[in-house]
């Protein structure tokens, strides 16, 4: 099961709605997708008809959910919310579809979790907007076409490569999401203090960006974390000193680096630079291969901290560096 890195207090997911931007104007970054969706939007609006389905994939916190609400927003449709874990069998799936209407946008999360079954109604609703159910069964069963409104519908995923084809091919655009620069996270930091009504200086919102991981989500977190300090503190605003005791307190490395990250790289480190597959890994960590390899390992490739071989994972110059251990790679390197 791919588990989110993060748990959330209530109080934390009630918190990530409302700081979560709603126009363009407020989502930072993604230049190129926000740039690509705009045309497009714009164009299904001009012919009046619903946008083509969309795919988003990418790991978690990047801001996909986000983007769907923002489409349903620029598109003036309603937007309904699911996730493929809940989309058990295809007569839910059915249900779901037969209460759309027109113009509507379905958001299915973790959409490479669908049960093949489910996924073979998606088909021909995605591309058809028509679905055939089949009732009783034995002789006596009966096939039933229902149409469909046209929709669209919005995909997410940490996993594209898990996607079968058949079902990737439906998908009228897909756009792959990057990880933040510092300088866009401390951007959403500084939008997202001002929401919270307690504002944060430039340099303290740099450094939560720094230690981030790259990924709004964890900065968001982090900020919050950051203000209970300066709350405590009696500071009306968040300085860039109580940023970093309090991230140093809450044991988060400069390089943006988690615990799980570190054991990952000690981990690699210690294998004196022979690859380890992928099981080895996660059986070391007691974490599954899904989230090692959604969640952990996109965040160390982009940064030159993990080289995926052939032969499995292995730790970079980079790493041992940051370990300030000696490296010591098989080939000499
Ligand atoms: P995902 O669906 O990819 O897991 P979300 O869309 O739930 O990610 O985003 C996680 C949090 O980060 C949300 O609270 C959202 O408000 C914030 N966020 C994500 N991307 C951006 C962005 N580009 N600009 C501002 N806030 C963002």
């Amino acid at each position: 099961r791919v588990v989110d890195i993060e748990t959330f207090s209530l109080e934390d997911a009630s918190s990530e709605q409302t700081l979560r931007p709603d126009a363009w104007s407020e989502y930072i970054g993604q230049e190129q997708i926000k740039k690509n969706l705009s045309v497009f939007i714009e164009a299904s609006k001009k012919r009046d008809e619903a946008l083509d389905h969309v795919l988003f994939y990418g790991p978690p916190g990047l801001g996909k959910t986000t983007l769907a609400l923002i489409i349903a927003n620029e598109m003036n449709s309603n937007i309904k919310v699911t996730a493929a874990p809940m989309i058990e069998k295809s007569g839910d799936l059915a249900a779901i579809l037969t209460n759309l209407e027109e113009g509507d946008i379905l958001f299915i999360d973790e959409i490479h979790r669908l049960s093949p079954a489910v996924e073979e109604i998606l088909y021909s609703s995605m591309e058809d907007y028509r679905i055939d159910i089949i009732i009783g069964s034995g002789p006596a069963a009966q096939t039933v076409k229902i149409d469909l409104p046209r929709f669209t519908l919005i995909g997410a995923t940490t996993r594209a490569g898990m996607l079968s084809n058949p079902l990737r091919d439906r998908f009228g655009m897909s756009f792959r999401m990057n990880f933040y620069s510092h300088d866009e996270l401390a951007e959403i930091i500084k939008q997202a203090s001002a929401k919270l009504e307690r504002e944060i200086v430039h340099e303290a919102a740099l450094e939560i960006a720094k230690r981030s991981r790259g990924t709004p989500r964890i900065a968001l977190r982090l900020l919050r974390r950051v203000r209970d300090f300066a709350e405590v503190a009696d500071e009306e605003h968040i300085h860039h000193q109580r940023t970093q005791y309090a991230l140093d307190e809450l044991g988060i490395n400069s390089h943006g680096f988690d615990e799980m990250d570190l054991r990952l790289l000690k981990l690699l480190a210690s294998s004196n630079g022979r690859p380890m597959g992928l099981s080895t890994i996660a059986a070391a960590l007691s974490e599954d291969e899904g989230t090692v390899e959604d969640v952990l390992e996109p965040y160390l490739i982009a940064n030159g901290y993990l080289e995926r071989t052939a032969k499995g994972r292995r730790a970079t110059r980079a790493t041992y560096d940051v370990l300030n251990m000696n490296n010591i790679n098989e080939d000499g390197t």
